[in-house]
């Protein structure tokens, strides 16, 4: 009754050590965004507090009270919004103070800590004081996207469990059977989500991530065409919301790689690869008035306006010069 489709050595990884009664005190499950981690975690919570027999159940109160979020010894720290650059040494100072309670009515507390490369550095040793002497019936998992930003102290006091992005042809038939897309629907959102099944729920609930990314495809393709006075209003618009959020930016930078690197497949005949497949038509007539060398050049140079970013560089002026350099 594991809920997370795919990741079958993970989940056997932890129905075998709860069977065997070896579960670790302290868990890091390590994956790209929306590849599951949260759901393992929510999983495992409910498997060592489940009231039934065949762990999860899914059927019993306590896992259905964990599932929704309303079991008092299931807690989830996360970032608070108003806070939003890191997890604060307050919130694992309450933490602290629950762990040396028993549990209510479960059998393990359960602490989720979403995000743990983003722990302050108070709040970082915090957790790594309680993970040397960790109290009875506590379970701490944490999750991240980034191993390498968290305190190689802490993680080596964890069991390490890595989610890899699924097969996409797995993504896709959980969507056609599981959430009833057609195939095609189905292929578009499996190829955006990169393996990771959330990213593809999400867009299911939140229509205007898929319209939004259509303007901005719409955008991407324009501007091939587009006077250089677009081109530099274009620079200009995403410089401004570079200040607001970097990531914002990255993530435009992400899609016009992946845009050009469709180009690049469908003029070398590689057509069934590329990820904008709905945008199939508008591709290949770009990709005809396009040499594959352009394109690769142009494909090098949004990658070093990445880098450059990334090391700070003025975005408004690197903006520019990447859109003066587009074929
Ligand atoms: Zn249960």
């Amino acid at each position: 009754m594991w809920q997370l489709a795919g990741h079958s050595r993970a989940t056997t990884l932890l129905q075998q050590s709860l069977r065997n009664g070896q579960l670790s005190h302290a868990y890091l499950f390590v994956g790209p965004a929306h590849v599951g981690k949260f759901t393992l975690a929510m999983n495992l919570a409910q498997a060592v507090n489940c009231d039934l027999e065949n762990r999860p159940c899914q059927e019993c109160t306590s896992c259905h009270r964990i599932a929704a979020s309303k079991h008092p010894d299931f807690r989830v720290i996360d970032l608070l919004p108003e806070k939003a650059k890191s997890i604060s040494i307050d919130q694992i100072r309450n933490m602290q103070t629950e762990t040396h309670l028993p549990p209510y009515e479960g059998k393990y507390k359960v602490f989720v800590i979403d995000g743990a490369h983003l722990l302050s550095h108070e709040a970082a040793n915090s957790i790594l004081k309680i993970l040397e002497e960790p109290p009875p019936n506590i379970l701490i998992i944490l999750l991240t996207t980034s191993e390498s930003a968290l305190l190689p102290t802490i993680a080596s006091r964890c069991q390490r469990v890595e989610l890899r992005p699924l097969p996409l042809g797995l993504v896709r038939d959980v969507l056609v059977k599981d959430h009833h897309l057609t195939q095609d629907k189905a292929d578009l959102l499996a190829r955006l989500s990169g393996g990771c099944l959330g990213c593809a729920l999400l867009a299911l609930q939140d229509k205007s991530l898929l319209s939004d990314r259509e303007q901005r495809l719409a955008n991407i393709a324009h501007l091939h065409e587009a006077t250089t006075r677009d081109r530099l209003a274009y620079a200009a618009d995403l410089a401004a919301t570079f200040s607001k959020g970097r990531d914002k930016v990255s993530d435009a930078l992400s899609e016009w790689l992946q845009w050009w690197r469709d180009l690049l497949l469908i003029k070398c005949g590689n057509t069934r690869w590329i990820m904008n497949i709905d945008q199939e038509p508008v591709l290949s007539k770009q990709a005809e008035t396009l040499s594959a060398a352009g394109i690769s050049v142009f494909m090098r140079v949004i990658g070093a306006t990445t880098v450059q970013l990334e090391q700070n560089a003025n975005p408004r002026l690197a903006l520019e010069v990447l859109m003066l350099k587009m074929p």
